[in-house]
């Protein structure tokens, strides 16, 4: 017997046929004797819609009533697949996040969970009752409904998984898996059976969107065991069907690199002629910091007369607009010499937590890239990971050959 927690994301909910899919899923795992908490999401689009009618309301408009509006799709879900999971004879209810409660902050639209009291749940589950929690929301402390982030039905399910204490906490979607990279781009990309929190992290923040990154931050902080699979295939007794996502020490067979992640949304700007003394770079970000811009990698030269230098940096797209014209507009000021903006570039990543005790990895990142006569704009390293940016029509290639040079192919 086991203590699981089941999650189902937009798709797997999308309609009621499939609600019905859910719950046959569900009753499995309580048929074979596991006490079962299960956590689901809007149907597939309803968020989106529900937020479109918030802006067409208004265009600035109260955090907190948004809120209360985008929250909605989870009730609906949680009470269906109540009924769902009734009509099968399985006992079942609904938990809304202030029935439960699911504490949060104040910080209506992104607001974290700072704690879930699971004693009355396990006493329940205990029992034989399934508890069905409506995904995103909470409750802050003023009583008013709080949501988590987009995509932040993942980390409701870590966190009540890790306030039940249970032994795994599935999380079903329309991928099977992890995979070493987007199947999509590298038809030889492999599914991978484990990974570690460290190495699903940066794949999480670097543009892979199978689960939220504050959903891996918090099962890394709880220890708690996740597994991505899929609700589209047939229901099977294995119990690791998918990909887990485990602590490093739990994964034998460690490959140097795991992952190779990619993003597109990355926009890179250059100040040329940047004057080369203390204050400038402060006069660059912190304009943009207040603006709520993030930038992410940042390169400067040393300068060779020690007088100016050269600046590049990336953003988001959807910042890129306004970065540049914040700089231009303050080009007097910062007194560079010519702003160089470029929009078509993307991040390539990657990643494995066996950098830290291998060299040359990213040298045979940069052979691999030049043997394809792809040029690297910008470099950046972390401890486990290593980006480079290249312009964006080189985004399949550059992925396949890293997928080859690193080992990374499925045999076919
Ligand atoms: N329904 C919310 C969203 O679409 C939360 C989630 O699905 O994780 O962002
Ligand atoms: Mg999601």
């Amino acid at each position: 017997m086991a203590r699981i927690v089941m999650k189902f994301g937009g798709t797997s909910v999308a309609n009621v046929a499939r609600i019905k899919a859910v719950a046959e899923r569900v009753r499995a795992e309580v048929e074979a004797g596991n006490e079962v908490a299960v956590v689901v999401s809007a149907m597939a689009g309803v968020t989106n819609e529900f937020e479109g009618y918030v802006r067409e309301t208004a265009r600035l408009f109260d955090l907190r009533e948004y809120d209360v509006v985008v929250s909605a799709g989870e009730q609906v879900t949680s009470g269906l697949t109540a009924i769902a999971l009734q009509a099968q004879g399985v006992t079942a209810r609904s938990w809304l996040g202030w029935q439960v409660p699911i504490r949060t902050d104040d910080a209506h639209g992104s607001a974290r969970i700072e704690d879930i009291d699971g004693s009355e749940i396990v006493r329940r589950m205990g029992e034989g009752q399934v508890a069905v929690f409506a995904g995103f929301q909470g409750v802050d402390p003023q009583g008013r409904v709080t949501t988590l982030g987009r995509g932040g039905s993942d980390t409701s399910a870590v966190a009540i998984a890790a306030a039940v204490g249970a032994d795994r906490c599935d999380i079903y979607t329309d991928v099977d898996g992890i995979y070493t990279t987007d199947p999509r781009v590298v038809t030889r990309a492999q599914k991978l059976a484990m990974i570690s929190f460290e190495e699903m992290l940066e794949l999480a923040s670097q543009g892979a969107k199978v689960l939220q990154t504050r959903a891996v931050e918090m099962a890394m902080r709880h220890g708690v065991r996740v597994q991505v699979r899929s609700s589209f295939e047939a229901p099977t007794t294995e119990t690791t069907p998918g990909t887990l996502v485990v602590d490093e020490d739990e994964i034998v067979e460690q490959q140097i690199v795991s992952g190779i992640a990619y993003s597109r949304d990355e926009a890179k700007i250059t100040l040329t002629g940047v004057p080369d003394r203390p204050g400038v770079a402060a006069g660059i970000f912190g304009p943009l910091t207040e603006e709520h811009i993030n930038v992410d990698m940042i390169v400067q030269n040393v300068s060779p007369s020690g007088e100016a230098t050269d600046l590049t940096f990336t953003v988001r797209k959807g910042d890129f607009d306004r970065a540049v014209k914040l700089l231009q507009d303050r080009r007097e000021q910062l007194g560079y010499q010519e702003l160089r903006p470029d929009n078509n570039v993307c991040k390539i990543s990657v990643i494995g937590v066996g950098m830290r005790s291998h060299a040359g990895v990213a040298q045979t990142m940069f052979k691999a890239l030049s043997e394809r006569g792809i040029n690297i704009q910008v470099i950046s390293t972390s401890e486990i990971k290593i980006s480079v940016l290249v312009a964006e029509e080189y985004t399949e290639l550059a992925l396949r050959s890293l997928h080859t040079a690193y080992g990374l192919d499925a045999e076919t």
